[in-house]
């Protein structure tokens, strides 16, 4: 029998680097130098090499153009092991793309043209309804239409799915319009955005249980960056540290989060335990440089681990044994 897949619904936008002394003025130039087009791509994309990296029968939805950074994002897709069949292209305007500005101080000055990500609708969703029927779980992105992603999140509830949303960036939300949202999973900011809080000035517990009140959720997961993750399910709740690595760079290391954690719940495990291993996989990618060259196979996750003497959940130590000895297929 055909194994459930993942589906991954998000966007794929690709970075463009450049070093400069300082970031221009308006109406000035000022040379650059180090141009690269990085291997880094949206929260999406991301999500879905990262996924299918770990061994999960992953499909990603989403819409580029048809152009050359197009062909670039989907050949990473494709050479991870994600299925494309439902990427949809646009013929008339380009794949996203974000122009980084890095200064000597290493600050990034950022613009995001979304592209084709911006044009992502319900109908490019309807026509990958029968992926949505084959899913066991389904990851929602944002820098796409919101609209298109609670949409989304209404299939895949249609279809029994179970559904986890990243509400990055994040936008103010209806207080019903996370409802068809299992598992919502935002790091602080975004969670003091969608309450409409200040950053930075509340407990991750308080957040949390403001999140589960304000959007009648069950499942709420705060991601803390350095200092873990604060788990809330129902009325239980519990913190997990980070597990302590030194980082090389940290862009990625949510969205390598939401792979572990799919990855957990996709065997059974339970929501601490598999975001337990959501910590253990983004602490491998915080560790390596870049964002999609840091997301980890199960192998590396399981050298990882042993080298650092992490421990990795006793339900999960048997599925790793299990998949990296026979690949699991979509
Ligand atoms: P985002 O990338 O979406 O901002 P976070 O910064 O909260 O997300 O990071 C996601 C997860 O990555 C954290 O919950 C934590 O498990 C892990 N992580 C991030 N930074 C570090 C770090 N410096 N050391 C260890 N783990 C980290």
């Amino acid at each position: 029998m055909k194994s459930k897949g993942v589906v991954v619904v998000g966007s794929h936008v690709q970075g463009l680097f450049m070093s400069v002394s300082r970031f221009p003025g308006p109406d000035e130039t000022v040379l650059g130098w180090d141009f690269k087009e990085a291997f880094d791509g949206g929260k999406g994309s991301h999500q879905a090499i990262a996924c299918a990296r770990l061994g999960l029968p992953t499909h990603f939805v989403g819409r580029i153009g048809q152009d050359r950074l197009g062909n670039i994002g989907a050949s990473w897709m494709a050479e991870a092991g994600v299925d494309l069949s439902y990427l949809s292209r646009s013929k008339q305007t380009a794949t996203g793309c974000g122009f980084i500005m890095i200064n000597p101080d290493g600050i990034p000055a950022i613009t995001t043209a979304m592209g084709a990500n911006a044009e992502f609708s319900h109908e490019d969703i309807d026509l990958a309804e029968s992926v949505f029927s084959q899913a066991k779980q389904v990851l929602i992105t944002l820098e796409i239409p919101l609209s298109t992603a609670l949409y989304a999140a209404r299939l895949a509830k249609q279809h029994g799915a179970y559904t986890i949303l990243t509400p990055g960036p994040a936008e103010p939300v209806p207080s019903n319009g996370f409802a068809d949202v299992d598992l919502l999973v935002p790091n602080e900011n975004e969670a003091s955005t969608l309450l409409r809080e200040p950053p930075n000035l509340q407990e991750p517990g308080w957040l949390a249980e403001r999140l589960q009140e304000s959007f009648g959720l069950k499942q709420v997961i705060v991601t803390l960056g350095a200092k873990g993750a604060y788990v809330a399910n129902g009325d239980t709740t519990k913190a997990l540290p980070a597990f302590k690595i030194s980082a090389v760079d940290t862009p990625g290391a949510g969205d390598c989060f939401i792979s572990g954690l799919a990855f957990g719940l996709y065997y059974g495990a339970s929501l601490v335990d598999a975001a337990t291993f959501g910590c253990l996989t983004a602490a491998r990618s915080v560790s390596v440089p870049g964002s999609i060259p840091s997301f980890g196979t199960l192998a590396e996750i399981a050298e990882f681990a042993a080298v650092n003497r992490f421990e990795i959940p006793m339900v999960l130590r048997a599925v790793m044994d299990l998949t990296t000895t026979s690949t699991v297929k979509g």
